[in-house]
């Protein structure tokens, strides 16, 4: 590494040779060696994401009026996933940059109607169950509030119990997950809806995960409870289009059941040299790419596809659930229905499990609480290696139980 700055251009050729040959030490997420940060719907769907993309490479959405065919795009894209998540007439919503940004949104949003409706607090607090994802704490570290994150239940969900225990006159929000990103398990979002309502707080729904599955998993008859703008009470959502959406990655959506709450989400600003400013989410400039690749993928497959695609992970999950029970001393966490799980073992040390596929090739990501293998979210680079993948686990498993393994301790790292 130097901190000289390149000289004398390269050629495009010797460039891209160079990003080619470097891609030789990432992980092999083509081949399905990793359960996360990648989601593949299919070859014919990363094109067509592709080439949306490259036609939106330079324009940029902070100019609406400018570029009439990218807002005309987002407004799509933000109409059609309400559409999936039951939002109603009064429903609105924002495209960002990825989760984390479509919860800081909805973090942001509820501190900005809590000076509405509850004047009284000057240090707003929000509840959580423990498992919700760390962009929670990330946006309150910003936005400068407090989370109190509550123990779950014995099945992983939320407490709805504690939840409600942990409300005083400092709290503002509630927030539940569908499903939640360790366990894959999906929090009693009714009950927690009835909560709020009761307390007069704000609940965001975090659908990252699931916002783009779920629907087509319960039309498959999978056992999904009401998680979204169907359940009174829930005021925003977020759901990630670069997740189960398959578009190219930069792309989230935030959406409000009331549009009437726009207002809190919205920052304008007049005071400078320029004129009137306006922006709805994080970023000033804004890539027409992502948006263009959501709007051509979810035009691309629409209903039908999305739901051939849940209906093929459903049944790979389906597998690897079957073929990880059958293997003596192994349990799935919680009752995940989607395509998220965790497992664990009572009979030999889940780290010695993970070293051993880690020594087979696989790039092993585990959970901290309780210890865990994470297979992360099944994507269409799964389906082929489900029987692969068991095969190696039994081995594993054999070879943890014999003692051969030497576990080394590791951090449990997601990002980084
Ligand atoms: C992935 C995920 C997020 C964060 O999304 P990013 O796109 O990584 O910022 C938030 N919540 C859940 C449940 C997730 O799975």
């Amino acid at each position: 590494m130097t901190n000289r700055f390149p000289p004398k251009g390269r050629t495009r050729d010797e460039i891209l040779a160079e990003l080619e040959a470097g891609k030789g030490e990432d992980v092999d997420w083509r081949g399905g060696r990793i359960g996360l940060y990648t989601h593949f719907g299919g070859d014919d769907v990363l094109e067509i994401a592709k080439d949306a993309s490259r036609m939106y490479f330079s324009e940029n959405a902070l100019g609406a009026s400018a570029f009439p065919s990218l807002a005309r795009l987002e407004n799509d894209v933000i109409a059609w996933t309400l559409g999936l998540l039951n939002g109603g007439d009064d429903a609105a919503g924002s495209m960002t940059s990825g989760g984390t940004e479509s919860i800081l949104m909805g973090v942001k949003t509820a501190r900005d109607w809590a000076r509405d409706t509850h004047p009284d607090v000057d240090k707003p607090v929000v509840v959580a169950p423990y498992s919700a994802h760390p962009a929670f704490n990330k946006a309150a570290h910003y936005l400068g509030i407090e989370v109190k994150r509550m123990p779950v239940g014995d099945d992983f969900r939320a407490d709805v119990g504690r939840m409600a225990e942990a409300i005083d006159d400092r709290t503002i929000m509630l927030v539940a997950s569908a499903p939640q990103f360790a366990h894959g398990v999906i929090d009693p979002i009714s009950d927690i809806a009835e909560l709020a309502q009761d307390r007069n707080l704000w609940l965001h729904v975090d659908a990252c995960v699931g916002g783009f599955i779920a629907p087509f998993a319960r039309k498959l008859g999978r056992l999904v409870p009401p998680f979204d703008f169907t359940v009174p009470g829930v005021k925003s959502m977020s759901a990630d289009l670069h997740k189960y959406g398959f578009t190219a990655k930069g792309a989230s959506t935030f959406l409000l059941s009331n549009q009437a709450h726009r207002k809190y989400q919205v920052f304008e600003f007049d005071e400078w040299s320029r004129g009137h400013y306006v922006s709805p989410t994080i970023p000033g400039s804004r890539p027409g790419g992502p948006i263009a690749a959501a709007w051509a993928v979810l035009s691309y497959l629409g209903w039908d596809g999305y739901l051939r695609i849940a209906g093929e992970l459903l049944d790979a999950i389906d597998r690897l659930k079957a073929g990880i029970t059958a293997i003596d001393g192994l349990t799935i966490i919680g009752d995940p229905p989607l395509t998220i799980l965790s497992y664990t073992s009572e009979d030999c040390d889940i780290r010695a499990v993970a070293k051993a596929m880690t020594n087979r090739g696989w790039f092993v990501t585990r959970s901290a609480d309780p210890r865990a293998i994470h297979m992360g979210m099944l994507t269409m680079t799964h389906v082929p290696i489900v029987d692969q993948y068991l095969s190696d686990l039994t081995r594993s498993v054999e070879e943890a139980k014999s003692g051969a393994i030497e576990i080394t301790e590791q951090a449990i790292t997601y990002g980084g």
